[in-house]
């Protein structure tokens, strides 16, 4: 039962269910009161009022594809459901920007700005579902941020829904939309990537780029996971800028190759897969894979090779998926430490007897080793989570950070804490304190 008085609320426990947890398997998730979906800013306003009124938690969500458990629900919560909220208001071609709601799909966005011959770049791999909300939230990075940044660095303002100094339910304007512009403390930064802990982001400014030559794919098969770790050391040492550079290795390569038979070479223990904007791009990678010891290289010689060369990257996850629940590992290591990290991943595999397959967006040093456990094997899962510490560990040993672009949420709190220490964990927490003194918005996160 909630005290909350707005229309169109859901209690049905079923959507109460559906609506109560993200991706991250591993994740505990509470159980809402109830769950609302606005259709306007003027709707959060009166949905975060009730809450801060009657005492309960908000937690905002997305399309729920996160990976932390940042939008799972704590007891007794609302969930705010922003995917309906999902208009693109103003794409602003002159000034390379655009305006939309939070619910807006990454790619319904980059279809409609392509259509006027303009890109926006950040693309998780969730692209086809993730929200810009939930990407602005979480400061989603993906494939391509290795040459053009993360989603922060596209967010000129935003609109949010507030509480704390201004009453529960203001709306403010932070940010900007012209190119360059100082005034005041950036909170707009601030907010993004605050994983729903500050205000509810109600409409998003987003800078935009002219669409991109199309890039070709360079792919190099490695005898060993090392080799492929150094070959990506040595495109960054030799200046390379290829837009995207993804690892993927052999374990992901099995799965998908048993899931979907595309042909992958079984002596390949590792697979790095290129984007390259520039013909000097693409030979300096082919020469920089063959140097580390690739097996054999392949270069795209048009746009649908090039896109079909990229398909193994695509179905890894879901081939993954099929395999049991997956522990999705987020850490982020500087690039020259990527060869030492993907050695100390296969090494902690195997002391703990943990099936570790490891994709990485591996130009930025961001590993994802994913943890299978046979479902129902509760040792496994005992097992996988001392796997996952010591991975955390080896990261932060290597000047690393224990989440790249996942998020805080509820995975990754502990080691958030090793990471920051003391004095900086209380800084956030008298942030958090100034902004949501009740600590209602999405409490016990990040
Ligand atoms: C197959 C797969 C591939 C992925 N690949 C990538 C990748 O390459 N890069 C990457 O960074 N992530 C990736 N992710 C993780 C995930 O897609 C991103 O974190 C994404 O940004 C989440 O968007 P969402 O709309 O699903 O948000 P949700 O999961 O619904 O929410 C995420 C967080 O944002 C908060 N939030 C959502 N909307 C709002 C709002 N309007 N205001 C305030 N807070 C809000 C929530 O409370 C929560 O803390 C992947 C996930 C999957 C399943």
């Amino acid at each position: 039962m909630t005290t909350l008085d707005l229309p169109g609320l859901l209690t049905d426990p079923a959507t109460l269910e559906n609506l109560s947890h993200d991706e991250a398997e591993w994740a505990p998730a509470g159980t809402p009161a109830a769950a609302f979906r606005p259709q306007s800013t003027e709707d959060v306003q009166d949905a975060v009022k009730a809450c801060a009124a009657n005492g309960v938690p908000i937690v905002p969500r997305g399309a729920g594809t996160g990976l932390s458990g940042g939008a799972n629900a704590t007891d007794g919560c609302l969930v705010l459901d922003l995917s309906r909220m999902n208009r693109i208001i103003e794409i602003d071609a002159e000034n390379l920007l655009a305006v939309v709601q939070p619910g807006v799909v990454n790619d319904d966005l980059k279809k409609a700005v392509a259509a006027q011959g303009l890109w926006y770049p950040p693309d998780p791999a969730s692209s086809p579902w993730s929200t810009i909300g939930g990407n602005v939230a979480t400061n989603a990075g993906g494939l391509c941020c290795l040459k053009y940044g993360v989603t922060r660095d596209y967010v000129l303002g935003l609109e949010v829904v507030m509480g704390g100094p201004v009453s529960y339910g203001t709306a403010v304007k932070l940010g900007r939309r012209t190119n360059k512009g100082v005034a005041g403390y950036d909170l707009t930064s601030l907010l993004v990537g605050s994983e729903g802990t500050l205000g509810v982001v109600t409409e998003i400014t987003l800078r935009l780029r002219p669409a991109p030559r199309p890039p070709a794919t360079v792919v190099g098969a490695f005898a060993s996971l090392v080799d492929a770790g150094q070959a990506v050391a040595l495109s960054t040492r030799r200046g390379l800028q290829p837009a995207a550079l993804e690892l993927i290795d052999r374990a992901c390569l099995q799965a998908v190759e048993d899931w979907k038979h595309l042909g992958i070479e079984p002596d390949t223990e590792a697979m790095l897969l290129a984007r390259a904007e520039t013909p000097e791009d693409a030979d300096g990678l082919v020469a920089a894979f063959t140097d580390a010891g690739a097996a054999w290289t392949e270069r795209s010689t048009d746009s649908a090779e090039a896109e079909a060369l990229f398909a193994a990257r695509r179905l890894t996850y879901p081939a993954l998926e099929r395999l049991g629940p997956l522990l999705t590992e987020d850490v982020c290591v500087p690039r020259s430490a990527i060869p030492v990290m993907l050695a100390r991943i296969e090494e902690i595999g195997t002391r703990h007897g943990v099936q570790i397959a490891t994709i990485a967006h591996a130009g930025d040093g961001n590993l994802h080793p994913l943890l299978i456990t046979p479902p129902g094997d509760d040792n496994a899962r005992i097992a996988a989570q001392a796997a996952f510490e010591d991975i955390i560990t080896e990261a932060l040993a290597l000047g690393g950070t224990v989440t790249g672009e996942h998020g805080v949420g509820l995975l990754k709190r502990d080691g958030m804490i090793r990471e920051l220490g003391p004095d900086v964990c209380s800084l956030q927490q008298s942030v958090k304190h100034t902004l949501d003194p009740l600590n209602l918005f999405n409490p016990g996160k990040a």
